[in-house]
């Protein structure tokens, strides 16, 4: 039977540690094992789940990888949840995905039992596969079949799934091995969040590609990733700009004992990486400083994948994202679609087999993202020798907050049916921290007032938190232009 290239390192390492998290730590013939149980339960009698989406709620670590393993092996496709997601996020997603089933750690049931009770879905939990039989015929999984869906807000109101192949997603993981050499003996603590790709496929995806160990940290605390560096076993880290910024932070509170013990840790790494953002320069500065690691700042997309890396060796420029990975083509183009000179901003545009397939159920927006077979990022950027500098986006109805992107249409979508709030407009707040805040600027109905702490716990329960507003600005009316539409700029200046 075909299998799938990502499961060719686990079947020649049984022994090797694959994963270490909050329980304890699992080889790759546990993991085989574990994830052979969970596609039998998950097929439930059928030869093969032909691409039928599976929902799963679960905490990073072994289980996690057991049920994505799992749901590749019986031929579904993967929609991981977000962990933070409030009930109406998880709601939208389930429903969007048409998924047909959903699986759920016990502790996290009753995020989504209502859910998957009112559409009649079952609900599996993960302590109940361990008790499985095994089914040693599996079936045949094609690479060109579909085999995830992520979520990904973009600059027209809901997330938007994006459907990546077998293929796509090993496209996706050959080319950061190749570049990054991983090697078997790399041992890479994860602190991300696993519904996103970074945490997908650049850190748990390229480990498990080359039977290297995985340890997960249930949540990020600076503190704790320090002690952990100070061990001075881990060879790689990965993480957005924000993580840094948070770690710089912790590092500078510190005692200079602590700093001692915990630079000498994480100087020992061979490789740190940032992205899913823009990279300050004095956030690249200040690690260096600290570490003696200069930080290797990529750009990617839950579209393409990685796309542009500086090197692994050679001059890793500041401010700069490097050039295209192996696999990727990239070109960037004026407006009217032509090709533009290194000096003039440009969008950039891919090619290549990382690219995803398709969003979920939309033909439409499918086929608007891309322009003659490459795939537009609405990212601009212009190239100083070989290397691209990101300048922005077109669209400023998207907002990249703590690796995060997310859209101010779905945001104030959801503001507007606050009883408050009669108007508003969400705009993105350059911050050292975050990249960018999110920002609101709201008119109020006559003799209602808000508050933002209030405001926050009411969103809260509707979005993701960190698509909720941290600032707040009430005003009489948004600033419009002559057509009637909103001035994002103007609405910025407003809270300068
Ligand atoms: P996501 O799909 O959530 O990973 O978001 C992708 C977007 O993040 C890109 O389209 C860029 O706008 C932004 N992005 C990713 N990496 C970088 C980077 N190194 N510098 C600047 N922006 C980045």
């Amino acid at each position: 039977m075909p299998r799938l290239a990502l499961f060719d390192a686990a079947e020649d390492a049984h022994d090797q540690v694959v994963v270490i998290d909050a329980a304890g730590s699992y080889t790759y013939a546990d993991l085989l094992d574990h994830s052979r149980r969970v596609a039998t339960a998950l097929l439930d009698g059928s030869d093969d789940l032909s691409e039928r989406r599976i929902a799963f709620l679960v905490t990073p670590g072994f289980d996690y990888v057991a049920v994505q393993w799992g749901i590749w092996q019986a031929g579904g496709v993967a929609v991981p949840l977000g962990l933070k997601h409030p009930r109406p996020e998880l709601a939208y997603t389930i429903d969007d995905a048409d998924v047909s089933a959903v699986v759920v750690e016990p502790e996290l049931k009753d995020r989504v039992a209502a859910i998957t009770t009112s559409k009649s879905l079952p609900l599996l939990a993960t302590d109940d596969f361990p008790e499985r039989a095994v089914n040693e015929r599996l079936p045949a999984i094609e690479a060109f079949r579909r085999a995830m869906i992520l979520y990904t807000s973009g600059s027209t109101g809901k997330p938007k799934g994006v459907v990546t192949t077998h293929a796509n997603i090993q496209a996706q993981i050959d080319a950061l091995v190749e570049a990054w050499e991983w090697q078997r003996t790399d041992k890479i603590l994860h602190v991300l969040p696993m519904h996103h790709i970074h945490g997908i496929i650049n850190v748990l995806g390229c480990a498990m590609r080359v039977a290297a160990t995985c340890e997960f940290l249930p949540t990020f605390e600076p503190v704790r990733v320090w002690e952990r560096f100070a061990v001075g076993d881990l060879t790689l880290f990965m993480a957005v700009p924000t993580i840094y910024v948070k770690l710089i932070a912790a590092f500078e509170n510190a005692s200079s004992q602590l700093q001692t013990r915990w630079s000498n840790g994480a100087g020992k790494m061979r490789l740190m990486v940032s992205g899913s953002a823009a990279l300050p320069i004095p956030t690249l500065e200040k690690w260096e400083a600290i570490t003696g690691n200069r930080l290797l700042e990529r750009y990617g997309m839950t579209e393409i994948g990685m796309g542009l890396s500086n090197p692994l060796h050679g001059e890793r420029r500041a401010g700069h994202v490097g050039a295209p990975l192996p696999s990727v083509e990239a070109r960037r183009t004026n407006e009217a679609g032509e090709i533009v000179d290194d000096a003039a901003p440009g969008e950039i545009e891919i090619r290549g087999p990382s690219v995803f397939q398709e969003y979920w159920n939309r033909p439409e927006a499918t086929a608007k993202s891309f322009r003659d077979g490459w795939f537009r990022t609405g990212d601009i950027a212009v190239v100083d020798d070989g290397a691209y500098r990101i300048l922005g986006r077109s669209s400023v109805d998207i907002i990249k907050t703590g690796g995060y992107k997310v859209s101010a249409l779905e945001i104030e979508d959801v503001l507007r049916t606050h009883s408050a709030i009669r108007d508003c407009a969400v705009v993105g707040i350059e911050d050292a921290e975050w990249g960018e805040r999110v920002a609101l600027c709201a008119v109020c109905d006559e003799a209602e007032s808000i508050a933002l702490d209030e405001l926050r716990d009411w969103a809260k329960e509707r979005l993701a938190s960190y698509k909720v507003p941290t600032l707040l600005h009430v005003c009489d009316e948004l600033p419009r232009n002559a057509m009637s539409k909103v001035q994002k700029p103007r609405v910025r200046e407003l809270f300068q």
